[in-house]
């Protein structure tokens, strides 16, 4: 006899990534803090100064090359063998990829990956290369990350609105919730399914029952969640 698996649902922010030493918007000293975001993140930016944005990115694809999963990203990967889960992130890294989940959703695009400035359709691995100005996609046309801008749309946020309405339990961890749309997801899934949040700060934007807050670091909270889930399934 066969069980249907439940489904987690697991939307994760910049905050996951912090320890494995990639900064969030908040963090004091990172590359954020640099850069005014609408000088570095937005079309506008791209218009104005093109060389300062690839440099921008070009920094933080290294950046994500050299850093490493960490526990929460493991725990989470772990997750799959006794329930069927499904990542939304808003990370740009690949750090669920090298811990090992397989599947992921990328909401704000993907830093490994470049697109032509025409077409947002083909995508080409760039892996930790540099896109300099004057890099041409094969349609002629210059290179850009492959990431969402602020201003612009996101176009799979259709599809992530579908699978957090079929969550059976929605994680949501290190994101501020401040970025819309993604922070409106929490408000998609089902009223009554258990939801968690882990982020170091209490999160006084949401407002939500059901709603558990586990206050702490990813890297401690989320691997213990990712047991007492484990657990509580095996006891069922
Ligand atoms: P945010 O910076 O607005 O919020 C980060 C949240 O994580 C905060 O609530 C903070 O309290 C929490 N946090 C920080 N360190 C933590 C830790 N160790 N453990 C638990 N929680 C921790 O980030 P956001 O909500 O993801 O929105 C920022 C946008 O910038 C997103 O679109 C994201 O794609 C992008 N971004 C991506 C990366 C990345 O790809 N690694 C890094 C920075 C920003």
């Amino acid at each position: 006899m066969s069980l249907k698996r439940k489904r987690i649902v697991v939307l994760t922010g910049a905050g996951i990534s912090a320890e494995s030493g990639l900064g969030t918007f908040r963090d004091k000293g990172g590359l954020w803090d640099e850069h005014d975001i609408n000088d570095v993140a937005t079309p506008e930016a791209w218009i104005k100064n093109p060389k300062l944005v690839l440099d921008f990115y070009n920094k933080r694809r290294e950046m994500v090359v050299t850093s490493k999963p960490n526990s929460a990203h493991l725990a989470l990967a772990r997750l799959e063998k006794h329930f069927d889960v499904q990542i939304i992130t808003q990370n740009i890294d690949d750090l669920h990829e090298r811990a090992g989940s397989s599947d992921i959703l990328h909401l704000h695009g993907e830093i490994l990956k470049a697109r032509s400035i025409q077409n947002a359709e083909s995508l080409y691995h760039i892996g930790g290369k540099k896109i300099k100005w004057g890099d041409l996609a094969p349609d002629g046309h210059q290179l850009r990350p492959h990431v969402v801008w602020f201003g612009e749309p996101v176009p799979k946020m259709y599809e992530a609105e579908d699978i957090v309405r079929e969550a059976d339990i929605f994680i949501v961890i290190g994101t501020s919730l401040n970025v819309y749309p993604a922070a409106n997801l929490i408000y998609v899934c089902s009223p009554g399914i258990e939801k968690f949040i882990v982020d170091l700060n209490e999160l006084t934007n949401v407002k939500y029952k059901n709603l558990q807050h586990l206050k702490g670091k990813a890297s401690e909270r989320v691997p213990e969640l990712v047991d007492k889930l484990i657990n509580g399934k095996k006891q069922n």
